[in-house]
């Protein structure tokens, strides 16, 4: 059976990935490189705006929401170059007047002046990577700014006109304790913004740090676990609601493109690296800028995604969101009971209290998120 397209559902979202920061950050295996100059990002802005309009027969008028920057630090571009891109992206696609438009900044990379440029464009969400508030857990992990950066970032972005504001914090740093976590929490509720992302550190292959492992000071994983859950109670606290495994928001400000990720939306990426998950078919973009500064197919993977595969992704997926999976809408999706295909495997979770189902909203209880990983594997057929 063939995956019914996202047509039906929703509209689709656009990541336009861009991939210079100041300098690497020492945990950091994204898709980033030290920017050389000016000119190397205005050559990558051309060969996007190159490759946006490449593809502008296949995607042509096709109905976007969500347009989102992300990087790397999107926020080294001009906002010249940001009118190129969304202008350009504009006579492809047919973008909704309330689309949500996020980019994603460092600290000490934007000012008022900056953001007003952006909001002018129309951007109207901003995503900063703060991390932490203490600056041994910055120096830790290679950042290049202070918190005090960080702050006067959010401030710039709010004195501008964004109200819908995101700062990214970590948990599991070197050096990192319960009480610098919590001093960490507490400075960014003071900030008060709607949004905030708090990810676990992971050691990723072929950074300095995993390089370096058994040298870091890491906090164990009862640390972890706490500071975790501090974080799900205290932002709650500040009616800042977990609606996602890492994401917290207040009533509103969920993240509509990454939600499109999570609810199995379609949506399409564009420049190196760039994912998209498009009428049923994944593809991605590989690292190599050069090959794509230079007008290259660097299209590194296609596949198409089965029904079978197509419906265990939903399931991983969607439990992530506090609010579960709405199994009216995966049988109307995908013309299969959710009852029947994972009713019996989830039964001793429900009995466990792990898992909640009723009112035909399948979901992690509190208890059950921090299993989640090991309940997916037990009922997922893959
Ligand atoms: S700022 Fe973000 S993308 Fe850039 S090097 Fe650091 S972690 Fe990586």
């Amino acid at each position: 059976m063939k995956v019914k397209s996202d047509k039906a559902n929703g509209k689709s979202g656009i990541y336009i990935h861009i991939p210079f920061c100041r300098q690497k950050c020492l945990y950091c295996d994204f898709c980033s490189f030290p920017v050389a100059s000016a000119e190397s990002i205005a050559s990558y802005v051309s060969a996007l705006v190159d490759e946006i309009e490449r593809n502008a027969e296949k995607y042509r008028r096709r109905a976007v929401d969500t347009v989102y920057f992300g990087g790397g630090t999107p926020t080294l571009l001009t906002p010249k170059q940001f009118e190129a891109i969304l202008t350009s992206l504009g006579g492809v696609f047919d973008i909704s007047h309330d689309s949500e438009i996020t980019v994603e900044c460092n600290p000490a990379t934007a000012n008022e002046q900056y953001f007003a440029e952006l909001r002018s464009l129309g951007i109207n969400r901003v995503s900063i990577g703060v991390q932490s508030a203490n600056q041994n857990e910055l120096s830790a992990l290679g950042r290049i700014h202070s918190f005090g950066d960080a702050v006067k970032t959010v401030e710039d972005a709010k004195k501008a006109g964004f109200s819908n504001v995101s700062a990214d914090i970590m948990f599991g740093i070197p050096e990192q304790t319960e009480e610098s976590f919590l001093f960490t929490l507490e400075s960014i509720c003071k900030l008060d913004i709607p949004h905030i992302s708090a990810y676990g550190l992971k050691i990723e292959s072929g950074t300095p740090f995993a390089k370096n492992h058994k040298s870091l000071v890491l906090p164990d994983e009862d640390s972890e676990y706490n500071m975790y859950e501090t974080a799900v109670k205290l932002l709650s606290q500040h009616g800042i609601e977990r609606y996602e495994i890492s994401n917290f928001a207040k009533k509103g400000y969920a993240s509509r493109h990454n939600l499109k990720y999570w609810q199995y939306y379609d949506y399409i990426g564009f420049g190196v690296s760039a994912h998209s998950f498009v009428d049923g078919i994944r593809y991605s973009n590989s690292r190599d800028i050069k090959a794509y500064v230079n007008g290259l197919d660097i299209r590194d993977s296609f596949e198409r995604i089965d029904n079978r595969a197509a419906e265990n992704e939903y399931v991983m997926l969607g439990m992530r969101l506090s609010d579960g999976i709405d199994t009216t809408l995966f049988e109307k999706r995908f013309g299969e009971s959710f009852n029947s295909k994972f009713g019996p495997a989830l039964s001793p979770f429900v009995k466990s209290g792990h898992v909640i189902f009723e009112n035909g909203i399948c979901r992690f209880s509190n208890t059950g998120f921090y299993v989640s990983n090991y309940i997916l594997s037990s009922i997922l057929d893959m």
